[in-house]
């Protein structure tokens, strides 16, 4: 076969070759041991969970390097694209720390760009380039083309389908696929001649000469060292249209570009022999690859399962409703990204996270699992760091999308938003109230006349009369300008007056003795101020609600008793 001839008939326009390539996307000059990592998305959906994963370590092992991380989007699927998901990617992804310094971006009118010496970064926009190497590999005698139409090929995978159903014989019907497709391989150039003057279209296929039966050595950072058999399978590398599977997409790509480390999801493991095959067949240097495993849950039956699409926390985005802070999330993906996260972050309790020296010998090499408790422990240790400021800055942000009557009162006194923040904020042990910014509503709603209720009856154990004692024992005795130890001796006193004991040690040795204790009647008093059993510091409460309101909420209650 004359493979010169066979390239100029499937390619007559395609007038560059790889050494024009090589010399118009010229090898990045970088420091020694910076590491050139990319995300590289189909648009096909959200982020998911399980996309943050490689989509961190990609970002981490860049910057913390030296390096260049950069976003392609990998859309040569036009019937799985889903319109607007680049975008949305991109800005999911720039939410969550993932930033890159080239690749697609968003314009100033929200519009996809290109950032950067390598691109187009969008695969779609790339098929000359892949038709350049397409046509060396046909030279070669690597590549050729194949006219079995996409109907034909459809027809003989449904025949094994029904064959599969009847369960005969069905080995012979795959074998029969097999010497179909490798006939193909002896096609003359008259045939393909004839193919191209009908207008026949074709895909190109790898010729893949490796041997199953022999094993390629290769190692995975994350996974390790591995044996995988060799690829005998003809794959496509161009479709009928022109454009690139995924195979020949990636090697082509991640070599122009210059990724030296290719980190992706370990669905990708099984085409790895394949991919190894055409950076060979091409004469690429293999840049370095990490297998992330899948990301799991556990399931109603405490079975591991994978998190998939579908499941509650899949969707980056509705993080952001659940009102996370993006801030909590990532954390979280560290302690589950790196074993020794947590240990550091114990140690430096105030650092960024991207001062942790992250490592991959430290990631799981079996799936990590997904838990809302885990993140909430840890958002609420975020949450719990922050500034009062911070804050209240963030929820009111948050309320303005999500619960437009807080972000009401909220903004119309942000000073006042923020003294309730500041309630157990700043000390050694700051109070974990928050897990999400939904949960500033029902924490502190209750000093907003707007939204405060009573939500709860006094214990029917509580005698209505000592309840009322107490009240106006409070009222009688309360002046706002008092320090917090002469607040607190008043509220004492009067639960005294009526046979309550303050010393609770004494109580608890010996609860027949007394009515009740001083945490009873302040009970009593919370009730009433705050309408719930459970509220931060009572006398902060009170001196950020002030003396009218107190006495007001206090009266109301004594009137409903
Ligand atoms: N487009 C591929 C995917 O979304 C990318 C895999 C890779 O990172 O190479 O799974």
């Amino acid at each position: 076969m004359d493979y010169l001839k066979l390239a100029e008939l499937l390619y007559p326009n395609v007038t560059k070759t790889p050494a024009d390539m090589e010399a118009e996307f010229e090898p990045r000059k970088l420091p020694e041991g910076a590491k050139v990592t990319r995300f590289a998305p189909s648009p096909t959906g959200f982020v998911h969970f399980g996309g943050l994963f490689p989509s961190t370590v990609a970002e981490r092992l860049a910057h913390q390097s030296g390096g260049v991380l950069f976003l392609r989007i990998e859309d040569t699927d036009a019937k799985r694209e889903v319109p607007g998901a680049a975008e949305g990617l991109i800005k999911t992804l720039a939410t969550y720390g993932v930033n890159f310094d080239e690749g697609a971006i968003l314009d100033e009118n929200g519009n996809i760009s290109d950032k950067g010496a390598y691109g187009p970064y969008r695969q779609s926009r790339r098929k000359e380039i892949y038709q350049v190497f397409a046509k060396q590999l046909v030279k070669e005698g690597k590549a050729y083309p194949c006219f079995t139409t996409e109907e034909e090929l459809e027809e003989l995978q449904s025949i094994n389908k029904k064959e599969e159903i009847k369960n005969t014989d069905w080995q012979a019907q795959a074998d029969e696929k097999k010497a179909r497709m490798l006939a193909q391989r002896n096609i003359t150039l008259e045939e393909v001649e004839r193919n191209l003057a009908a207008g026949n279209p074709f895909v190109l296929r790898i010729l893949a000469l490796g041997d199953p039966e022999k094993k390629i050595r290769f190692t995975d950072l994350v996974k390790g060292n591995m044996e995988i058999p060799e690829n005998d399978e003809d794959f496509v590398l161009l479709k009928s249209d022109g454009i690139p599977t995924y195979h020949f997409a990636h090697a082509v790509d991640d070599h122009l570009m210059g990724t030296t480390h290719v980190i992706r999801g370990e669905e990708w493991l099984p085409s790895l022999a394949k991919h190894i095959q055409l950076f060979n067949y091409l004469g690429f240097k293999l840049p370095k690859f990490m297998h992330i495993a899948q990301i799991m849950r556990l399931d109603e039956n405490g079975n591991k399962k994978k998190l998939s699409k579908r499941d509650m926390g899949a969707n980056m985005d509705d993080y952001t409703e659940m009102g996370y802070c993006p801030a909590a999330v990532c954390e979280y993906v560290m302690t589950l990204l790196n074993s020794n996260y947590e240990e550091w972050r114990m140690q430096n309790p105030d650092k960024s996270y991207t001062e942790f020296p992250f490592s991959i010998k430290k990631m799981s090499v079996s799936g990590c699992l997904f838990d809302f408790d885990k993140l909430g422990d840890v958002s609420k240790n975020v949450i719990s760091k922050m500034s009062a400021e911070e804050v209240t800055q963030k929820v009111t942000e948050w309320a303005k999308q999500f619960q437009p009557e807080f972000y009401e009162v909220l903004a119309a006194d942000p000073d006042f938003a923020m003294s309730i923040f500041a309630i157990g904020r700043g000390g050694k042990k700051p109070r974990k109230d928050l897990t999400t910014w939904r949960d500033a509503l029902p924490y502190m709603g209750f000093f907003y006349d707007k939204f405060f209720t009573v939500e709860c009856e006094y214990p029917e154990k509580f005698d209505k009369a000592d309840i009322k004692a107490v009240l106006e024992g409070f009222l009688a005795t309360f002046d706002i300008s008092d320090d917090m130890n002469v607040w607190f001796d008043k509220i004492k006193a009067v639960a005294q007056s009526i046979g309550y004991t303050a010393d609770m040690k004494a109580y608890k040795a010996d609860p027949e003795s007394f009515k009740g204790n001083i945490a009873d009647a302040s009970m009593f008093i919370r009730l009433a101020v705050t309408g719930k059993m459970n509220s931060p510091d009572m006398y902060s409460v009170m001196q950020i609600l002030g003396r009218d309101k107190v006495e007001q909420r206090v009266n109301a209650m004594l009137a409903s008793l």
